[in-house]
């Protein structure tokens, strides 16, 4: 399967895009890769149905947080797990009423001009700050509830000097001369077909459409300085060892009064000396004695949130498994949670005392304790059987 591609990419935003911004960015593509306007065209199709996956996703707030934090992962199996390819014409239609006015409403997208004026607000440049990754070692409790970290890091924040603009005080910014600050300049070339416009990026002022006369000493003119920062994130239950979670917003500050980066978290979950995690279930191993292992016992064993007890039947045998249903870890997309699996093994002593071994010799005598064949353990042989075919 090809893999997907990021749904801001695909919408041409950036990952604090508002609302506003996520519909206009949507419905530019939509209007360009329009069947209707492409017809018969596999590609233009495809990228139709690509944008209006993205769009799905993000214009909805939970779907987009999930998004945010999880990647494709977080919103799969919710509705266009397939892909784009997975979507069909007439969802993608219906999700017009809210951008269009209704499906009727796209014949009037001729009239839909204001395209370049779109452009001359939005076609400035602005500074995204770099993303800002940090490793966090958690404990399996800290998994199994979710945990708020602080943690101090050391990132670029917006200079105080000069409030992140880069100009020195008492110094201006000034709109650049050769774009008039919209960041991008306009050439018109005569053509047979006409008057063809094409826009590049201002020379002048690299696309920020404002030049600063005199650069703040503090940051060097570029609004930015690192400092040391306490930040506070909230980490869901049940992540996992190497799972990456991205904050938006939450990296290094834009150059220049730009927009935040994001904040990547490397999830590293420390050893736990009572459970060995496989999945959402936890493994934990415990011992009984022989005459508890006969005669049956109530046992007691550590769980993440405190102890629980169960039964072990009367003539238990040596390494059985038990399960403690909902004992084990809750799932990232919390809709269920693990087991707790306890291996129960006998403990046989290494050493015995003269009264133990007659005891021991008088229980060998016993018939009860001879190997009754008829009791054997037939699962084993099929384990075998199954192992070597
Ligand atoms: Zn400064
Ligand atoms: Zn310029």
């Amino acid at each position: 399967m090809a893999t997907k591609r990021d749904y801001y990419e695909v919408l041409g935003v950036g990952k604090n895009a508002t609302d506003d911004e996520l519909k206009k960015a949507y419905r530019k593509l939509a209007l360009k890769y329009h069947p209707d306007r492409n017809p018969d065209d596999k590609d233009a199709e495809e990228k139709f149905k690509e944008a209006a996956e993205a769009y799905e996703v993000l214009s909805n707030k939970d779907k987009r947080a999930k998004y945010d934090q999880f990647g494709h992962a977080g919103v799969d199996g919710q509705g266009f797990g397939q892909g784009a390819q997975g979507m069909n014409m007439d969802d993608i239609f219906s999700m017009f009423g809210d951008i269009f006015g209704g499906r009727g409403g796209f014949s009037g997208f001729s009239g839909f001009s204001g395209f370049s004026s779109e452009r001359s607000r939005g076609g400035r440049r602005v500074n995204k700050g770099s993303s800002l990754r940090i490793k966090v070692k958690l404990t399996l409790e800290d998994i199994e509830k979710g945990v708020e970290k602080k943690i101090k890091v050391n990132k670029y924040v917006a200079c105080s000097d000069c409030h992140g603009t880069g100009a020195k005080e008492g110094s201006q910014t000034i709109t650049c001369s050769q774009c008039n600050g919209l960041g991008y300049i306009t050439q018109v070339q005569r053509t047979i077909l006409g008057n063809m416009q094409t826009q590049s990026v201002c020379p002048k002022c690299a696309g920020e459409g404002k030049i600063i006369k005199d650069k703040c000493p503090t940051c060097s003119g570029e609004g930015i300085v690192k400092k040391e920062e306490v930040i506070t994130i909230n980490i869901p239950a049940g992540v996992a060892d190497g799972m990456q979670l991205s904050f938006a917003g939450k990296g290094n500050a834009g150059a220049r009064n730009g927009v935040n980066g994001d904040l990547i978290v490397a999830i590293e979950e420390l050893p736990n000396e009572n459970f060995e995690r496989d999945g959402n279930n936890i493994c934990h191993q415990t011992y009984i004695t022989i005459p508890q292992a006969i005669l049956g016992a109530t046992i007691e064993v550590p769980t993440l949130g405190g102890v629980a007890k169960f039964k072990v039947e009367q003539g238990m045998t040596s390494g059985k498994v038990y399960r403690l249903r909902g004992k084990g870890l809750p799932d990232v997309n919390g809709y269920q949670r693990g087991d707790l699996l306890v291996r129960v093994d006998v403990w046989i002593p290494k050493s015995y005392t003269k009264e133990e071994k007659k005891l021991l010799e008088t229980l060998q005598a016993s018939e009860n304790f001879k190997p009754n064949p008829s009791a054997k353990d037939k699962s084993f042989f099929e384990k075998m059987k199954s192992m070597f075919s």
